[in-house]
């Protein structure tokens, strides 16, 4: 059976963003100045910038029969990324981001499910990390991570957007990485450590990450960039993580190409297109000795 580096279990969407002056209100009808399409989806972002960090990728996911879903598998093929556990289904449709954007930044978002909420792998790929999000549910994530652990791969769970953890899932993580919010709605780093979580790595976007672990707490600067669209960013961070621990990076080392990489995603629009390819996050990351 193939092995990958790292499997992907997560969400895809296809994200329809409108571009108005102003938000309606309730009830209300606005003219928006522009629309577009991109693909979209925490599980989906995650696999892309995996592969281009120089992973061989699986992505386990679902999308609906429909075009979008035959565009996201599109997108994720032509990134090198295994769509074999990839599944279609008939009665549902693929996810959908529907967002609005105002002249000040300020959005609204509608995320429809769809098939993500049907995602329930009872088989996943072989790999060395198995990472997931939250945009597909907490029993699927649980199930794979338990299928994860028993074949002695790292488990690794990116809290976002933030629910409810079980006890079982987190008895299940190897490493948590939450952002500066994630990580209040969860109580806080000691909590995790309690639930036998052994590694928290917490992303707090220009001002750079906490590694913590029951031993220690480290703390790394983001690297100096422009950033102009920090879309992206927690995940390109995360599929970047994700692939230098499989290469058996510490998670030090690991860490500091991630922190390149999502700094780089923060300097180009949009969350698929803004992943970076491995030889330029090599080369921020290189501006700097990394931790030890
Ligand atoms: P999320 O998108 O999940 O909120 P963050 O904003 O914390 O995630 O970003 C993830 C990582 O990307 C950060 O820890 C940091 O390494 C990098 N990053 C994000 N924003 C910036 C920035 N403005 N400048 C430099 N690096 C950044």
């Amino acid at each position: 059976m193939r092995e990958f580096d790292v499997v992907v279990v997560g969400s895809l969407n296809l994200d329809l963003v409108t571009r108005t002056s102003r938000l309606p209100g309730p009830g209300e009808t606005v003219i928006g100045s522009s629309y577009a399409e991109f693909p979209g989806g925490k599980g989906l972002n995650q696999a892309v910038a995996a592969a281009r960090s120089g992973a061989a990728v699986a992505l386990v996911g679902a999308v609906g029969s429909d075009h979008a879903g035959m565009l996201l598998r599109d997108v994720a093929r032509d990134e090198g990324i295994d769509v074999s556990h990839l599944v279609t289904i008939a009665d549902a449709p693929t996810g959908r981001a529907i967002i609005s954007v105002d002249d000040d930044g300020e959005n609204s978002i509608i995320v429809v499910p769809g098939a993500n909420a049907r995602v329930a792998p009872s088989d996943i790929p072989v790999g060395r990390v198995v990472i997931a999000q939250l945009e597909v549910s907490v029993d699927a994530v649980t199930a794979a991570f338990r299928t994860a652990r028993e074949r002695g791969a790292t488990t690794v769970l990116n809290p976002a957007p933030a629910a409810e953890l079980t006890a079982d899932l987190l008895s299940r993580c190897d490493i948590v990485v939450p952002n500066e919010h994630e990580i209040e709605l969860l109580g806080g780093t000691d909590r995790l450590l309690g639930h036998g979580v052994s590694q928290i790595v917490v992303t707090r976007g220009g001002a750079g990450v906490d590694v913590v672990t029951r031993a220690s707490s480290l703390h790394l600067d983001a690297f100096p960039v422009e950033p102009i669209d920090t879309t992206g960013a927690g995940d390109a961070f995360c599929g970047a993580l994700a692939s230098r621990l499989a290469e058996g990076e510490t998670l030090l080392a690991a860490v500091h190409f991630a922190a390149a990489a999502g700094a780089l995603a923060t300097t180009k629009p949009g969350a698929v297109p803004s992943q970076a390819h491995r030889r330029d996050i090599e080369a921020l990351a290189s501006t700097r000795p990394a931790a030890r």
